[in-house]
């Protein structure tokens, strides 16, 4: 079986999962398409979880403006919207069984104290914990990781080069976004995760966490990411263009050829998204980690 195509025998639950940080703009748009097509191509469902764990981070309102955007463009979530800031004891009960599975560690580091990866320095010095002066880290283990992405084909990471023990919960209490992600993949069931190629080096890490509690990873699909004019990710942080909604089906076109796939004739946004669903083919993405639009 290619392995970008998927199995499309078995039960298919996708996400598209939000920070709302801002409105959506086109390089959200895409990875929201992608992981619609994906599901919907599968039989499957799409489900949006909104990732509003960090108060700071969050824009009042953003929530609503990017599920009105969704909606213009046709993309309905199958089940209600999850909000991660809703979860909060389901997060504390799974670092409670990381804790007794001796799994995490309490670590005193600041991000500023290390280059790329978190070198291990308080991993085997038994810290106690210090209110607002530790974190808690997951201990992956030091053998390699390999995993297989759809578009990237099998990828592998090592221990203290490219993956290295992750923060679960934050010296301010808050949880982090990886536990926090992997935590609700399991309550969800999906089965599938279709995003934006700047969390590929997330997924072995996100990975070692399931396999921790005892779950099956969703397979994994990463798109390019959308590339400014300056080379850079288009984001809300940096204040990417809003999506217009006046013109769906021509974002929809655009987002469409930035992930290689056939163009539907039709110019209704129904037939559109059904004939860009009918012809859905994973495997003609590029595996790229980026790339701008104009590069088609
Ligand atoms: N909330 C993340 C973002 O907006 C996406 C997380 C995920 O898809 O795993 O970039």
């Amino acid at each position: 079986m290619n392995p970008a195509v998927g199995d499309r025998s078995s039960i298919y639950i996708g996400r598209f999962a939000p920070s709302p940080s801002g409105p959506l703009h086109f390089g959200s748009l895409v990875a929201a398409v992608a992981s619609f097509l994906d599901a919907k191509s599968c039989a499957g469902q799409w489900l949006v979880r909104i990732e509003d764990l960090d108060p700071p981070r969050a824009v009042a309102g953003s929530d609503h403006v990017i599920l009105s955007q969704l909606a213009a463009h046709g993309l309905r979530p199958d089940q209600p919207v999850v909000y991660q800031s809703q979860r909060l004891p389901q997060y504390a009960a799974a670092v409670k069984k990381l804790k007794q599975q001796g799994l995490v560690y309490h670590c005193r580091c600041a991000r500023r104290d290390y280059q790329t990866h978190y070198p291990g320095t308080c991993r085997t010095q038994n810290l106690k914990p210090e209110p607002g002066g530790t974190a808690l880290r997951f201990r992956v283990g030091s053998s390699p990781h390999t995993l297989v992405d759809r578009v990237h084909g099998a990828l592998t990471w090592h221990y203290g080069e490219s993956m290295s023990d992750f923060v679960v919960q934050r010296k301010d209490g808050l949880h982090a976004y990886q536990l926090a992600v992997v935590i609700d993949d399991i309550d969800q069931r999906i089965s599938h995760v279709v995003r934006g190629a700047d969390l590929l080096h997330a997924a072995p890490l996100q990975e070692a966490l399931f396999t921790a509690l005892e779950a099956t990873p969703p397979k994994q699909l990463h798109i390019p990411v959308v590339l400014g004019n300056d080379g850079r990710k288009l984001s809300k942080q940096a204040r990417a263009k809003p999506l217009d909604t006046e013109n769906p089906v021509n974002n929809l076109r655009r987002a469409l050829a930035f992930l290689n796939q056939r163009q539907p004739p039709q110019h209704t946004l129904e037939n559109f998204l059904k004939y860009a669903c009918d012809h859905w083919q994973p495997e003609r993405i590029p595996a790229l980690m980026g790339r701008s639009e104009t590069t088609n």
